[in-house]
C-alpha cells in the first residue's frame, strides 16, 4: 500500500491521508486547518474525484471540515464513519458553512454529501473493495475511531485522535488488540514535557480556583471545544454543584453546545457503561441537569453580562478564535473580579494560546483591550499524553514502521526520537508518500 500526507503534516489541522493500493484509493479524515485564514489538504480536485471511499476518524472539523469542499470538488462516492460522528459531522459542518461561507463549497455539493453517509459499526471488520476495514473506539470524543485497513499483505492502523484513559462520559481507547506492521499516529501532547498530572488532583485545584470566584461574586468563562471537552466540563461541574464542591450558581451553556449535548443524549449507547446505567437506573439524568441554563437570545446573553449574580459561563469556541465566547470576553475581561479557564487544546497564533502565555491586552474588532480577569489553565486533555503515546506504539501487535502526524513539528521530532529506537520512524511532510 502506498500513504500519502495531504495535511497534518507537522501541524495540527487538516488532517487528510490517502491510502493506495493498485485499485483503489480511499481517504482517511477529511479536515480543513482553522486560524486567521483556513487552510485546506493539498490535493487536487482531479485526485478527489478519483477517490473511492472517505474514511472518518471522529467529528472534529479538523478531520471532517474538508468533506463539502470533496462532494462539491465532484466526488460521488461515500463516506463511513461510526453514527455519532455523523450525526456530530452535520452539525460541526453547517456551523462551519454558516460561519466561513468557503466560495468553493456548493448547495449541490452539500445535498450529495448529505445522501452519501454510511453507518460503520465498532469491531465490525468490513470488506471495500479490495481493502478490509475495521473501526476500534478511540476515546478521544462520542464515536471516535482509530482506523485499521488492511490490503491482505500490510495493515495500517490510524489512531485519528487517541486518548487512553477513561472520562466522566467515555472509556478511553480500546488498545487491547490492534495488528498493524504501520501505526500512524498523532502527536498533538508527544513532547517529552508532555506528561499530564492526574486528572483528580487537576478538577480538584480547577474547582478551589472556581469557587475563590464565584463565592467572590465573580463570573467564571470556560471557553471549550462544542464537542467532547465541553460535555466532561458540564458534568464536571454539575458533580460539584450537586455535592456542595461548588455554590449554587447558574451555569449558562451558549453555542453550538446545547445541540451537541442533545446528540451526545440520544447516542449515550457509545458512552460509559456507568453513565448508561446511572440513567436507566435513577431518576436523574446528568444531560438534562436543572443546573445547566441554556442560552438562547442575544437578550439573554446582555442580562448574563450586566447581572451582578456569580455565575459560570460555558461556551465556544475553545481556542477564542470566534463564537459566543468573543462577547463574554469584551464583556467580562476588563473585570478582576471574573475569571477565564482555559480546559482545552490552544493553537499557536490564537487569542487562547496568547492569554494562556500571560498575554495582557488583546485586539478585539481592531481596538486594545485591557485584559483584567484572571486567566488560568487547568488540563483536562481529550488526547494522549506523551506515556500514552509510547504504551499506544508499544502495544501495538506486528509494528514496524511509526508515522508521527498531527503535531507540532517539535514535539513530532521528539516522539520521533524515541520511537526510532525501535521501529523505523518518520514524521512525513505535506505531499509526501511512503511505500508500507
Ligand atoms: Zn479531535
Ligand atoms: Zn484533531
Amino acid at each position: 500500500m502506498k500513504i500519502t500526507f495531504f495535511g497534518a503534516a507537522g501541524e495540527v489541522g487538516r488532517s487528510c491521508i490517502m491510502v493506495s493500493t493498485k485499485n483503489t484509493n480511499i481517504l482517511l479524515d477529511a479536515g480543513v486547518k482553522l486560524g486567521e485564514k483556513i487552510e485546506y489538504p493539498q490535493i487536487s480536485e482531479d485526485q478527489l474525484r478519483h477517490m473511492d471511499g472517505i474514511f472518518l476518524s471522529h467529528a472534529h472539523l479538523d478531520h471532517v471540515g474538508f468533506l463539502p469542499h470533496i462532494y462539491s470538488a465532484g466526488y460521488k462516492g461515500h463516506f463511513f464513519a461510526t453514527k455519532p460522528t455523523i450525526e456530530v459531522s452535520n452539525v460541526m459542518i453547517s456551523d462551519y458553512i454558516r460561519l466561513s461561507n468557503p466560495v468553493s463549497v456548493t448547495k449541490k455539493g452539500l445535498a450529495e454529501q448529505a445522501r452519501h453517509s454510511k453507518i460503520v459499526e465498532y469491531y465490525k471488520e468490513f470488506r471495500f473493495r479490495d481493502l478490509s476495514i475495521k473501526f476500534i473506539p478511540a476515546g478521544h470524543i462520542l464515536g471516535s475511531a482509530l482506523i485499521e485497513v488492511s490490503d491482505g499483505k500490510s495493515r495500517v492502523a490510524y489512531t485519528g485522535d487517541i486518548s487512553l484513559s477513561k472520562t466522566r462520559l467515555l472509556e478511553g481507547a480500546d488498545v487491547r488488540n490492534i495488528t498493524a506492521d504501520t501505526l500512524i499516529t498523532e502527536s498533538t501532547y508527544a513532547a517529552k514535557r508532555d506528561v499530564f498530572p492526574n486528572e483528580k488532583l487537576v478538577t480538584r485545584d480547577m474547582a478551589k480556583s472556581m469557587k475563590d470566584t464565584l463565592t467572590a461574586g465573580g463570573k467564571v468563562i470556560v471557553p471549550s471545544f462544542a464537542v467532547g471537552r465541553a460535555q466532561e466540563v458540564l458534568f464536571l461541574l454539575d458533580d460539584y454543584i450537586n455535592s456542595g464542591v461548588l455554590p449554587k450558581v447558574p451555569v449558562y451553556v451558549d453555542g453550538m453546545i446545547n445541540k451537541v449535548m442533545r446528540i451526545y443524549r440520544h447516542n449515550v449507547i457509545y458512552c460509559r457503561k456507568e453513565l448508561q446505567s446511572k440513567i436507566l437506573m435513577s431518576d436523574y439524568d446528568p444531560f438534562k441537569s436543572p443546573n445547566f441554563v441554556p442560552v438562547e437570545t442575544k437578550g439573554t446573553r446582555n442580562k448574563i453580562v450586566n447581572d451582578q449574580e456569580a455565575a459560570i459561563i460555558v461556551t465556544t469556541s475553545g481556542m477564542l478564535t470566534g463564537g459566543p465566547v468573543m462577547f463574554y470576553l469584551s464583556k467580562l475581561a476588563k473585570d478582576s473580579l471574573n475569571k477565564m479557564l482555559l480546559v482545552g487544546y490552544q493553537a499557536v497564533g490564537t487569542m487562547g494560546r496568547a492569554l494562556q502565555e500571560g498575554s495582557k491586552s488583546i485586539f478585539m474588532n481592531g481596538k486594545e483591550m485591557r485584559i483584567e480577569m484572571n486567566v488560568n489553565t487547568f488540563h483536562l486533555s481529550a488526547h494522549a499524553d506523551r506515556p500514552q503515546l509510547e504504551s499506544l506504539m508499544n502495544k501495538v501487535k506486528g509494528l514496524q514502521n511509526v508515522m508521527i502526524v498531527h503535531g507540532e513539528i517539535s514535539k513530532s521530532k521528539e516522539l520521533r526520537e524515541y520511537a526510532s529506537r525501535k521501529w523505523e520512524a518518520k514524521v512525513p511532510l505535506i505531499k509526501e508518500s511512503y511505500e508500507v
